[in-house]
């Protein structure tokens, strides 16, 4: 036995002070329990890392270690306490586990891996017979650590967002590093407060280095960017942008639709989709759909034209003749007489600095948006999740690239 029980001595790698007792074999039970004990007798406390005397032995822990083939591997020890004379009683620390854990730092870092390769908290906690809680004090932990590691002197571009959250009209706000590709911060909220916030996520001295932001048009965005990095360059995007006229133009059909039905005719019934598809996506069928209702000079026909125009405005290289079209374009707008159309065009005037400033950055939201899917993944995977803590924490943990093994 004392060969098993040092070679489990080298596996957990500990030292000198510590000792493998016994390593017991538990066939029925499916287990190797091991007994850990401390035989040195210079203690350290471990707030101050004074030499101290020890106090007792303190009470019996077990820590959940990688498991032995498909043996459940505890780790038992009695950890004693030292009597600091500045901090007074204090339980030593143990080299193979980190504070309040119950696990030990290798089967730690076993379910981060699979975590990350899994995707899910469910599917992982399947796999590591782990239950939620735990596997949410792993992440947990695993964030923080990352945080304080986290590196953030490459960032120059972020882009802004919010999305919704839960079931409700919740919001969150969320902050991504656009060239990192990885999301710095998610603070629950939309308004000024909640961008205050997404700053914070950034280094006084970083946020003075911020060259571009990409967000939608949302005021409490461009204050608090105001106020924060009064350098950087407001962007706003153009997916923001289609997708408000994609609303404006879905506004017109649907009045118009309800005017048509009123006459029996149900000519733009269930065709949402067809009018907010770039028609190169569109299949041949639909696209031959949408070239016949274009043609009977609907009010959704033109607002579909509108839209249609605007992406003419993100190939312009030069900002003049890209003010010339916005104003030609604008000047038709809002002679519509699309009230939901002429609304984006006056809001889009509001912001033509910012639309601009697209064409030399050339910088999007698009990778945030590629984030979406994977944020919803994170909510739809997390049933389980009861509180925004709880989604931050899944968000930076999937979505942060963060150094986050022990
Ligand atoms: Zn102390």
């Amino acid at each position: 036995m004392s060969e098993l029980t040092r070679h489990y001595s080298l596996l957990l790698g500990l030292d000198t002070a510590w000792r493998v007792n016994s390593v017991e074999l538990e066939t029925e039970q499916k287990r190797v329990a091991i007994t850990v004990e401390h035989a040195g007798d210079s203690l350290s406390c471990p707030e101050c890392g004074t030499a101290c005397s020890r106090y007792d032995t303190g009470q019996q822990r077990s820590w959940r270690h990688l498991d032995t083939m498909q043996f459940e591997t505890p780790i038992t020890a009695r950890v004693p306490r030292c009597n600091c004379p500045d901090c007074g009683v204090k339980t030593i620390a143990v080299p193979w586990a980190g504070k309040h854990s119950r696990f030990t730092l290798m089967f730690e870092a076993f379910a981060i891996e699979v975590l990350l390769a899994c995707g899910t908290v469910s599917a992982a906690c399947d796999l590591l017979k782990l239950d939620w809680d735990a596997a949410d004090a792993i992440m947990k932990r695993a964030v923080s650590r990352g945080l304080v590691r986290r590196d953030t002197e490459t960032v120059t571009r972020v882009g802004i967002d919010e999305k919704s959250f839960g079931k409700g009209h919740d919001y969150v706000s969320v902050m991504t590093d656009i060239d990192g590709r990885r999301v710095l911060e998610v603070v629950p909220g939309r308004d000024r407060e909640a961008a205050d916030a997404l700053w914070k996520a950034l280094p006084e001295g970083q946020r003075g280095k911020i060259k571009a932001v990409a967000m939608d048009m949302w005021r409490a965005f461009i204050s608090a960017t105001k106020s924060h990095a009064k350098q950087a360059d407001i962007v706003f995007d153009r997916f923001h942008v289609s997708k408000h006229l994609n609303e404006a133009v879905d506004k017109v059909r649907r009045k118009e639709n309800k005017a048509l039905r009123g006459k029996n005719d149900d000519s733009l019934t269930g065709t949402k989709q067809l009018w907010l598809f770039h028609p190169g996506n569109l299949s041949k069928e639909l696209r031959k759909e949408l070239a016949e209702l274009k043609r009977l000079g609907l009010d959704t026909g033109r607002a579909w034209a509108l839209n249609e125009q605007l992406r003419r405005f993100w190939e312009y290289k030069y900002e003049g003749s890209a003010r010339k079209f916005f104003d030609w374009w604008h000047g038709w707008a809002v002679r519509s007489r699309l009230k939901p159309i002429a609304e984006v065009a006056k809001m889009l005037k509001r912001h033509l600095n910012g639309l601009l400033s697209y064409l030399r950055h050339r910088m999007t939201n698009a990778m945030s948006e590629g984030f979406n899917s994977k944020i919803q993944h994170v909510k739809y995977g997390a049933r389980g999740f009861r509180n925004l803590a709880n989604y931050r924490t899944r968000i930076l943990f999937f979505c942060g690239k963060l150094k986050l093994q022990p």
